[in-house]
């Protein structure tokens, strides 16, 4: 081999990140929304020097490099700040999703050994509930965002107090972990992704290239997708390392204050789970003329399928565009976005829809490829259903100290997504469920996300979720449930006149729910098997 003459070896970690929002963006704003609803500004370079005093702050616990470092917080600047003082000094992030249980809560933070936590004062509660079972936990910091710290806590500003605001950091080699996440993981116990400075680094970078989310500089993003869900799917870093503007939410994430927000603090890049979306659709639609979203340039939308009706009905009625992108834990999480190519700029409105609706083709350096179950590559046709496999850069290569689900790593080096899906001769995925919501109807599979975006293209409809009921003799039949407008009603007959001609006279659901709410998981995705749980056997005992 001729090796290239090139600096190969200058690591890719976030200290770089941090030093350009620092040095090179200092009068940028960040904007950080605490319970009481009151706006906490200040600059990248306030933040650069406070997160330089939190990083000398943790250096001077002396706690060894690589040890982990809890965060129990919602989208705030502090957290920001925890963020890249954690990882430059050496430690690893690992953000703990407040709407766990305590029992996996507890489990992760053992699993992870976490040594310190730092928590929101609205959340210590939460956090006294489990932390005497945390057996590696040495120290809580509380961030006083409703009010002081309570007697026999280390308050956060305390903690940074007098520290210097220059760092020196110590050198870190681009493969050591940086920050931690642990999926929710509906079987088994959660299991953790262990980023390294280079997968987040070089996720970064692809985040913010014009074709995937373009963050720039110029943009003022807005993470309604929590801190701790996949990092906020990278948000935070692309912020830092462009100097885009940041607004945090804080724990408030109504749709009413979500639209307050966008619109006073001229949101242009925006992020979140579909059942986010819909409540601010829906607000929009009752009356846009209470906000101002004329800067917003994107709402990013993910983690589930985004309903091409929502997406049509930001566009027609509201004229905002909607990004739906692909991701996981596992892939840190951008994996796959949804644009349309050039060539089809002449294509029908109804024709892009479709593309848009899609999760998209993959970015640079994530590839992708869809198998049977015994294994064989399948063709993209767009037709045949497969199992998505994934591999690059930013996919996990195994999970954190946790063989249980070592089979989802294939030998050849490809991860296994649990995502059933087509793909296109042009590269488009298309997810038509996840191998745990998969309805097989006499061996033949219905895609549930199919049947979903249909059924929430009716009038009436906010929101439905399709699952899998036990059937005597096809084994598996969908069943609707379903969530009306407000005000809004449709029958039986309706909803299944709305589907007919769209599907298969098979795959349409047996039976259909009227519920008030669809559960939801702690990231704010239908909670399917939940559904199945409670109403599973809904057509056994009908049939009776
Ligand atoms: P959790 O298991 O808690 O949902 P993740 O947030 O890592 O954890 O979820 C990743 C999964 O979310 C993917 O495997 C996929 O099933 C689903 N998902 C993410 N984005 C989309 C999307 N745009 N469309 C459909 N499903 C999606």
């Amino acid at each position: 081999m001729l090796r290239g003459c090139m600096m190969d070896d200058y690591p890719l970690t976030l200290t770089h990140l941090l030093e350009r929002a620092g040095r090179l963006f200092p009068k940028n704003q960040i904007a950080s929304r605490g319970p009481d609803g009151s706006i906490f500004r200040y600059d990248y370079g306030a933040y650069y020097k406070r997160t330089h005093q939190l990083a000398n702050a943790l250096t001077g616990l002396g706690l060894q490099p690589g040890d982990r470092v809890g965060t129990l917080c919602w989208n705030h600047h502090r957290h920001l700040e925890m963020y890249f003082a954690i990882p430059c000094a050496g430690f690893v992030l690992h953000t703990l999703n407040l709407r766990l249980h305590t029992n996996d809560l507890t489990y992760i933070a053992n699993h992870a050994e976490d040594k310190v936590i730092f928590v929101d004062r609205s959340l210590l509660p939460l956090l006294e509930q489990f932390k005497d079972q945390l057996k590696s936990l040495q120290k809580v910091i509380v961030v006083p965002d409703d009010g002081p710290t309570p007697d026999g806590y280390t308050d956060y500003e305390d903690f940074i107090a007098g520290q210097p605001e220059e760092f020196t950091y110590p050198e870190i080699d681009e493969r050591a972990a940086a920050a931690m996440c642990y999926t929710s993981g509906t079987t088994g116990n959660p299991k953790g992704v262990l980023y390294s400075h280079r997968s987040t680094t070089l996720h970064t970078m692809s985040a913010c290239m014009t074709d995937t989310l373009g963050i720039s500089e110029r943009d003022t993003v807005l993470p309604v997708v929590p801190m701790f869900h996949a990092n906020a799917w990278g948000l935070p870093f692309a912020a830092v390392m462009t100097g885009a503007e940041m607004v945090f939410p804080g724990p408030n994430l109504q749709p009413e204050s979500l639209l307050d927000l966008m619109s006073a603090e001229k949101v242009s890049v925006a992020a979140g789970v579909p059942t986010i979306w819909i409540g601010i659709l829906a607000l929009l639609d009752q009356d846009a003329s209470r906000w101002d979203l004329s800067t917003m340039r994107t709402m990013v939308i993910g983690g589930s399928a985004a309903p091409p009706s929502m997406i049509d009905g930001f566009r027609q009625r509201h004229g905002l565009t909607v990004t739906h992108a692909w991701g996981m834990t596992e892939t840190n999480p951008l994996g796959s976005l949804a644009r349309v190519k050039r060539y089809m700029d002449g294509w029908s409105d109804e024709q892009k829809l479709a593309v848009q609706g899609t999760q998209g083709h993959p970015v640079p350096f994530v590839d992708i490829r869809h198998v049977a179950d015994d294994g064989t590559l399948l063709d993209w046709d767009g037709e045949t259903m497969g199992e998505l496999e994934v591999r690059g850069p930013w996919v996990a290569a195994s999970y954190y100290n946790n063989d249980e689900q070592a089979d989802r790593f294939t030998p050849d080096g490809w991860f296994k997504t649990g995502d059933i899906v087509t793909i296109n001769s042009d590269g488009y995925i298309a997810i038509t469920d996840r191998s745990k919501d998969v309805i097989k109807s006499g061996g033949e599979w219905i895609s549930t996300v199919a049947l979903e975006n249909a059924l929430m293209a009716h009038p009436a409809v906010a929101e439905a979720a399709v699952f899998a009921g036990r059937h005597p003799k096809w084994d598996e039949r969908p069943i609707a449930a379903i969530v009306f407008k407000p005000g809004q009603q449709a029958t039986e007959d309706d909803l299944a006149k709305h589907l007919e001609g769209n599907f298969a006279k098979w795959w349409l659901p047996d039976a259909y729910l009227f519920v008030n709410e669809i559960p939801k998981t702690s990231v704010g995705k239908f909670q399917k098997l939940k559904l199945r749980e409670e109403h599973g056997d809904h057509l056994v005992k009908q049939e009776a």
